[in-house]
């Protein structure tokens, strides 16, 4: 998915207000707890993969920007030009959202530009995993980090209780630590 252009991942991220991408990306293993991110990497092709190489090859959960790529040349990663992730389609959704003044946060008329890809998935011995991959909000400022990479706000994975993966605008996912909240209900009882 991250390869395809049609998703606000990899390949068909959107663009920050600089008109660069920076992607975001998490993973987390339920039965262990067990977490991997990458946040702002921009010659990474495929963030939840190297998401995946900090939760099993570091002893961090979370690498950001030049160190993330650092991590991800020693890993054996390839970093892609920059411009591997222009498409026209999000840069015409980028000069859109500076037209009408308005950071696409919250506004209706850019709902359908979330397209950040989550799955969540259940094994047969009950283990749960949960992963997102994003570029995050058109025309987000330089360095903004949404949810997506935040363990417990946009990713989280509990076998005891669910798998939950979050896609709308990040700000409140953080605010209200969504993922984990989620997760918390599930385990005292909740339906899901
Ligand atoms: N949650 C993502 C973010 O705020 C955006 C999305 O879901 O499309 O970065």
């Amino acid at each position: 998915l991250e390869d395809s252009p049609f998703f606000n991942a990899g390949k068909g991220a959107v663009f920050n207000a600089q008109g660069e991408n920076e992607l975001d990306a998490s993973v987390m293993d339920g039965a262990t707890l067990n977490a991997g991110a990458v946040a702002a990497v921009r010659r990474i092709a495929n963030p939840i993969d190297l998401a995946l190489r900090v939760m099993t090859e570091s002893r961090h959960v979370m690498l950001i920007g030049a160190g993330a790529e650092t991590f991800a040349v020693e890993q054996g990663f390839e970093l892609v030009d920059p411009a591997y992730f222009h498409t026209e389609r999000r840069w015409r959704q980028l000069q859109e959202a500076k037209a009408a003044e308005t950071a696409a946060a919250g506004d209706d008329r850019t709902d359908h530009w979330y397209s950040t890809v989550g799955a969540v998935a259940l094994d047969r011995q009950g283990n749960l995993a949960a992963g997102t991959s994003t570029g995050g909000l058109t025309n987000k400022r330089w360095g903004r980090v949404g949810d997506t990479p935040i363990v417990g706000a946009g990713t989280y994975a509990n076998n005891e209780s669910c798998a939950v993966s979050a896609t709308g605008t990040g700000e409140y996912f953080i605010r209200y630590v969504v993922a984990h909240s989620i997760c918390e209900y599930v385990r005292d009882g909740m339906s899901i």
